[in-house]
């Protein structure tokens, strides 16, 4: 195989577009300057459209587990219950870091390849009227499952509770809308949609949530969000930030809104469209069903007596193409297509056209072309 010629198509890190690395590699500035009191500044505006919020957003130098840990280190406190809305490993993560700010966690377990159901949530809510905090998960990406965020904020709305949304795979390449939804935090990070490597997160803060984050009782140092609020209305930041990723989420936000929010939303659906229509002319089973699946990334079954495993390495080693393996329940059982980010039509092509040609090698029977028929038919818009 050609050496450096690779697809990488898993959900996060995910590809860097040419104008984003270029951005990197500018000369590094002080972070206690105008200069980059002015990029922070125009960085937190133009998020503030892909956020649709008025509310504060701190740029935090960590990951998406650092985003969901300063969500929970600032609004919970030790006994507090904690209801978590539960569609696979990273709902269960998200459970697990208010456990371990010894929170009293409610788990309400969907299951794999299921989304949120509206009706079990106001029971749930009906049940323990003292639930402080609801997590929930944007985007599963163990799954490929997409929740609504939008049913759960109204339901959550009429309770005094704070909803924390996980959207470290969804924000940037699915719609929300925070403040007309009622997400009291979005937390999201650099290296899935928003076309960046890793290094960034990104936490919304609404009034409701900085009420509670005051008189928080856990212990909380780098994740203290009112440590930040002390000198963000002058753009600067606690502690010293990765400088280059700033540049680079700048690039990739002008990259955002160049293309139009809205069109990158439409991308996104339908590179999912095209993918699901190729992965099942190929008689292969998706994880999600078409109601609740995700634009961001396709879950597939392995097809019966053939290793999803084995079948990733045929597809990474003879083609260079990386698709994500499966997780939880579905470990070596499945594995995930991203489709998210730096990705268009073609890659869709890619990576269908690779699944075929490892398919086909491994002896699994079926029409060769057939998904990829099937694919640019929907990118045809036939
Ligand atoms: C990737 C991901 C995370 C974890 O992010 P890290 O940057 O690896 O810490 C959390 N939640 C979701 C939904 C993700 O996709």
């Amino acid at each position: 195989m050609m050496q450096d010629k690779h697809y990488l198509m898993i959900p996060g890190p995910t590809p860097v577009p040419p104008a984003v690395t270029a951005a990197m590699s500018m000369p590094i500035i002080g972070h206690r300057t105008d200069a980059f009191a002015k990029i922070h500044e125009r960085i937190v505006e133009k998020l503030k459209l892909v956020f649709q919020t008025k509310n504060d957003i701190f740029v935090l130098t960590n990951t998406g587990t650092g985003a969901l840990e300063t969500a929970i280190a600032n609004t919970v406190s030790p006994g507090d219950k904690v209801l978590s809305l539960i569609t696979g490993n990273f709902g269960e993560r998200f459970a697990n870091i208010a456990k371990a700010y010894n929170a009293e966690v409610i788990e309400v377990n969907f299951g794999y390849g299921n989304d949120v159901d509206l009706a079990v949530v106001e029971k749930k809510l009906a049940e323990h009227p003292d639930v402080k905090v609801v997590l929930a998960t944007q985007n599963e990406t163990s799954t490929g499952v997409c929740n609504d965020i939008e049913g759960i904020g109204a339901l959550v709305a009429e309770t005094p509770a704070l909803l924390l949304v996980d959207g470290v795979s969804g924000v940037g390449a699915i719609e929300i809308k925070v403040d007309q939804w009622g997400v009291d935090m979005l937390c999201t990070a650099s290296q899935k949609a928003f076309m960046l490597p890793p290094g960034l997160a990104m936490v919304s803060v609404s009034d409701k949530a900085w009420e509670v984050s005051k008189n928080n009782k856990s212990p909380r140092f780098y994740f203290s969000l009112p440590a930040f609020k002390k000198v963000y209305d002058k753009w600067n930041t606690a502690y010293t930030p990765a400088v280059s990723l700033f540049y680079g989420l700048e690039a990739s936000l002008d990259m955002m809104l160049a293309e139009g929010l809205d069109n990158v939303y439409a991308r996104h659906a339908l590179l999912a469209k095209a993918t699901r229509a190729g992965v099942r002319a190929l008689g292969l089973k998706l994880l999600a069903e078409d109601r609740c699946a995700s634009n961001a990334l396709t879950g597939v079954w392995g097809p019966e007596g053939i290793g999803a495993d084995d079948l990733r390495k045929i597809i990474k080693n003879e083609y260079g193409v990386t698709f994500a393996g499966g997780q939880g329940a579905v470990k070596g059982k499945g594995f995930r297509i991203a489709h998210m980010g730096f990705c268009d039509r073609m890659d869709v092509i890619i990576a269908i056209s690779a699944l075929e040609m490892a398919l086909a090698k491994a002896g699994y029977e079926f029409q060769l072309g057939a998904g990829v028929k099937a694919a640019q038919e929907v990118l045809l818009g036939r």
